[in-house]
């Protein structure tokens, strides 16, 4: 049984900042002092076990919290469901079981693309997922999952952190109260399987493909006809030619599905997500409800998880890959240049046409393309020569 539910919490502005890193001890300290005030006012809803609603939150260090995790996976789907639960487990550990926080996969509390809302109400405190998801509700959110000819993994989690970028993601949740940390990236994804080769863009026109997000309305204005299916429907679709061609997200989480059984080409590289990040969310006033050691715990958790998660997904994709290829004969495919080009040249015009959503997405676009501007000059010198030398 779980032991409590938690109350809507009262649509108050948020006195945090954004980006919990710049926060020192007395701004901590401070911030308690102000959370206390507010509660002895009655303003506020505790969550901590066996205090009163109307008392102090005055932490003892014996004191637990007891929070529901709502997530867009699967329980235990490979490396995005999986990886949301070691987050919550590695978060009990290590705070000695003060913060006890019990994961929901898709569907067992709420459907999957409930899960922002869930947390947004305080019905669940924290939620695990990605951030394009909520992109019909917050059109800028797209830029902090993954963005077509975009930042790799290792670019993107630079400009979160030292980039200005986490602090731009809190802004355009902290009306709706919740917060969000990087919490996992699968890296480079594949392109995904086709029924037929692609030879030139010409071979897109009328191509019935599973494409979600950015890559779904660059594949749209290229002539493809775009089906939004969830992960668990793909086998079928694409096996009953419901759809020709579909992308989901590497040779791991493809293998577990049996992509290689319904379709014979299996393109890279996977433009439409060089470098998707997860994220972990959390109701805005259940994060100031915690005290300044269990924040710093989730804080750190979350930054754990994103290099556990993408060091699994490196590992398993390579071993799928191997298995795929010499034990299933799949055959690989390099987009062509050609189908490349177009590729790319669209998706610049669907991020420019998107920038003009909303001055926070103007704000963000111009974030994000102006640190891709200048990491991709850095990145050319280090890592992409070194890699063409290895
Ligand atoms: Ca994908």
């Amino acid at each position: 049984m779980h032991p409590r539910q938690t109350k809507k919490p009262a649509a108050t502005a948020s006195a945090a900042a954004p980006d919990e890193q710049r926060l020192t001890a007395s701004d901590n300290s401070r911030r308690r002092l102000l959370q206390n005030a507010a509660m002895l006012g009655g303003a506020a809803i505790l969550t901590a076990c066996g205090q009163q609603a109307d008392a102090p939150a005055v932490h003892t260090g014996k004191q637990s919290w007891h929070w529901k995790m709502v997530t867009t996976w699967p329980r235990d789907l490979p490396g995005v469901g999986s990886g949301a639960q070691r987050l919550v487990d590695h978060i009990r550990e290590m705070s000695n079981g003060r913060l006890d926080i019990k994961l929901y996969g898709s569907g067992e509390l709420v459907p999957a693309f409930e899960v922002f809302d869930t947390v947004s109400s305080g019905t669940a405190e924290m939620g695990h997922g990605a951030a394009y998801y909520w992109k019909g509700k917050i059109p800028a959110s797209q830029f902090f999952g993954s963005v077509p000819f975009g930042m790799t993994a290792g670019e993107t989690t630079s400009w979160l952190y030292y980039g200005g970028g986490l602090a731009l993601w809190n802004r355009i949740y902290q009306p709706h109260h919740v917060r969000a940390f990087p919490a996992g990236n699968t890296g480079v994804q594949m392109g995904g399987w086709y029924n037929r080769p692609i030879n030139t863009a010409a071979d897109l026109h009328g191509l019935k493909i599973r494409i979600p997000g950015l890559g779904g309305e660059v594949m749209r204005r290229l002539g493809a006809n775009v089906i939004n299916i969830p992960g668990s429907e793909i086998f079928t679709a694409l096996s009953t030619g419901v759809i020709d061609a579909t992308e989901w997200i590497g040779p791991w989480n493809d293998l577990t599905f049996g992509l290689h059984q319904a379709a014979d080409y299996y393109y890279y590289p996977g433009w439409q997500e060089p470098g998707s990040t997860l994220e972990c969310l959390i109701n805005q006033q259940a994060w100031n409800s915690l005290p300044a050691d269990l924040q710093a715990i989730v804080r750190i958790a979350c930054q754990s998880i994103t290099l556990d998660i993408h060091a699994e997904y490196t590992s398993r994709n390579q071993q799928a890959l191997q298995t795929l290829v010499h034990e299933h004969g799949v055959q690989l495919r390099q987009f062509p240049d050609q189908v490349l080009a177009e590729l790319r040249t669209t998706s610049a015009q669907v991020l420019e046409e998107i920038s003009h959503s909303d001055a926070d997405t103007a704000e963000i676009y111009a974030s994000y393309m102006q640190f891709l501007r200048s990491v991709r000059d850095w990145t050319a010198k280090s890592e992409q020569v070194y890699l063409q030398i290895r």
